[in-house]
Parts: C-alpha cells; structure tokens; sequence
C-alpha cells in the first residue's frame, strides 16, 4: 500500500494509505494514552500547529472528553471534520454484541463528534466488569468474535463509523474474523517499532489488504523500551540530521504502516510529523530493522494473565504463540 502526498492548507507536506473501504487513513496520527488532562491541549496543538489529521483515542484511556474539547477547538480554528480522522476503541468490558452500540453512542458523545473515522475492538478478550490487576478467576474470557464483529458491521452501515478494524489480533484471529467478517477489517492496530518488528503480522495483513497502523512507534516510555536512546536510532539521526523520534517515526511509514506517535509537548507534537519530505537511506532502513532483542513492549501480563485459573496461563497464551 503506497503512502499518498499531499498538502495541507498550511501547504504543509502530508501523506496518507488508501484502506480497503478507499477512505484515506493520515500517515502520521497523535496518539493519546495517558494523555490526561492535557490531552486537549496536545490535540488542538497536533491538529492548528503541527498540521495533524489523524487523533488516536480509545474509551479505556479516560481522555475522550478532553481529545474531544481539543478537536472542538480546533474545528473553531477552521480545520474541517470532514478532513479528520479520529479513531477510538472498544474497551473489554463492553466486548459483547449487545454492548458495542451503546458503548458507541458514549464515545461519540464524549469526543462530541456525530461519527468516527475508525473503530477497532481494543483486544481481543472480554473482561469482566470491574476486572482486578492482574486478573482473579472468572476475570478473562473468550469473546464472540462473530456477533461483536457483526454489530461492528451495522455501525459501519449506518455511517456512526467509516471503517471498522481490531486490535492486538494474532494470525490465528485475524484469520477466524476474516472467515466470519462480511466486512474485511480495514485496519489492524499493534505494537510496533524497531525493537518489535513483528514481520509475521505485517506480512499477513499486506497479504490481506488490511493496513497496519504501528502503535508505541517510539517505544513507549514508562515500563517500555524508549527507544530515542537506541545507539543505533541516534547514529541514524544524527547522520540523517533528523531527530531519533523522527527516524523512528519514519522508519514505520516505510515499512508501508500508519504510525502514532504520543507526546503531550509542543515541539515534541511538531517534529514527530516532519517526516515527509526526506527519506532514510536503504542502508541505514537496514541497520535499523536488524536491531537485535527484539520483544514487544505491551504484553499486557498484568490485564489478561491469571497463571493458576487461565484461561490464559502465559503471555504466549495472549498471543497465539505465534512470537
Ligand atoms: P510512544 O511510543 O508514542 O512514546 C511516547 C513517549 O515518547 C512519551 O513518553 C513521550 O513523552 C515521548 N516522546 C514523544 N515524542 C518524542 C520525541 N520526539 N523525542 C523524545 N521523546 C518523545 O508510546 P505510546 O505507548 O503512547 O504509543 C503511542 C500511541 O499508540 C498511544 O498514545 C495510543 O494512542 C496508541 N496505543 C494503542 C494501543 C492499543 O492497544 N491499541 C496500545 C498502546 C498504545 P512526551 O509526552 O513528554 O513527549
């Protein structure tokens, strides 16, 4: 899937992947996690100072009210709801058929907007209401992946979303949605970045149309393998004079993925999208997709493991043992 180049009415340089359902997805979104308080502050300046398109939320971050003031503000700055891609999620407490709409109507009330751009289930696990870290016996279960995706599917139909995707999916899950699915995912959010390339994922969704969008492109931060202190991302920077966090950044949108990237600080929010109008070489590409200790940083132990009752006894159990 080629990036496509464009401009914004700044005349600032942008680019954006073609999804399946042939909306365009913004190459480079803000991601908002532990954003807070100051999530608004973040959005409007991503959106009326960085020339941002693309706002990542999800109901389970607790800031959709604050990214929702954010983009409010913007729109009264100009920038145009039609031009903006907003994807949030739904959290496991609500993973049941007769929840997804409802849960729906709550996040489109919080952000004030009358639909989103992207939905995608945020895991694939239910969760009881009230879970505890980690989770007690009775905490974790299955999901019905037909039933939730089909209510998925009316959301899209009836416009509440323009494209429907998941994630944290596996192959082995990506292939019993796509058995069920009427409606092809159209995007698969997961962790990735050069310490976790998980080259098997991308592999299968290039294969099946579905865009990647690379979450934790950085590699987080707290408890996570922040890498703007990698030897090998900060040689490639500072030949490249770019900054580590835009290498990082740009290193995901050759790869053909859409990339997240959060920051709650100004100028941080503003270099993180000047990555269009340069390239890193194939050499230094190279160098920075053989980095070694390769491990994923959001293996979500302490959300979904119980090793005693299951039903997943192991991160390998969250993942399919696929890594
Ligand atoms: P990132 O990899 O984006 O890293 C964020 C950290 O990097 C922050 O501490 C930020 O600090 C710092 N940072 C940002 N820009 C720079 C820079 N240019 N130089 C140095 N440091 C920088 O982590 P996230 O885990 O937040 O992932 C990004 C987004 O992906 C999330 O916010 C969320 O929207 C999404 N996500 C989705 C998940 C899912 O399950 N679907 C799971 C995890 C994330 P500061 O704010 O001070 O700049």
């Amino acid at each position: 899937m080629m990036a496509h180049a464009t401009f914004t009415p700044e005349g600032q340089i942008t680019e954006s992947f073609r999804l399946l359902s042939g909306h365009k997805i913004p190459a480079v979104g803000l991601g908002t996690w532990r954003s807070g308080s100051q999530a608004t502050h973040a959005v409007f300046t991503a959106l009326v100072e960085g020339g941002y398109r693309h706002i990542d939320t999800a109901w389970e971050y607790g800031d959709q009210k604050e990214v929702g003031e954010g983009i409010k503000r913007a729109m009264h700055a100009g920038i145009e709801r039609r031009d903006l891609f907003v994807t949030s999620k739904l959290w496991c407490t609500e993973l049941s058929p007769e929840r997804v709409r409802p849960t729906l109507q709550i996040t489109l009330q919080e952000l004030q907007l009358e639909y989103l751009d992207l939905y995608l289930i945020h895991w694939p696990f239910r969760l009881s209401e009230g879970a505890s870290k980690p989770p007690k016996e009775g905490d974790v279960f299955d999901f019905d992946m037909e039933g939730v995706w089909r209510e998925m599917e009316k959301l899209a139909k009836d416009e509440l979303v323009r494209d429907i995707g998941v994630c944290n999916f596996t192959i082995t899950k990506l292939n019993k949605l796509l058995a069920v699915a009427e409606l092809i995912p159209s995007v698969c959010q997961i962790e990735m970045h050069p310490g976790w390339r998980n080259d098997q994922m991308l592999q299968f969704c290039k294969i099946n149309g579905i865009h990647v969008t690379a979450y934790s492109p950085l590699g987080s931060q707290e408890g996570g393998r922040y890498l703007i202190h990698d030897q090998t991302v900060d040689r490639i920077a500072k030949k490249l004079n770019k900054t580590p966090g835009q290498v990082l950044v740009k290193w995901g949108l050759q790869r053909g993925t859409s990339v997240i990237p959060k920051s709650l600080n100004p100028e941080r929010i503003k270099e993180n999208i000047k990555v269009f109008d340069w390239v890193i070489p194939e050499q230094d590409f190279q160098a920075l997709s053989s980095i070694t200790d390769q491990k994923r940083v959001m293996d979500s132990e302490d959300i979904f493991v119980n090793k005693i009752e299951g039903p997943l006894r192991s991160v390998a159990d969250i993942w399919d043992q696929e890594d």
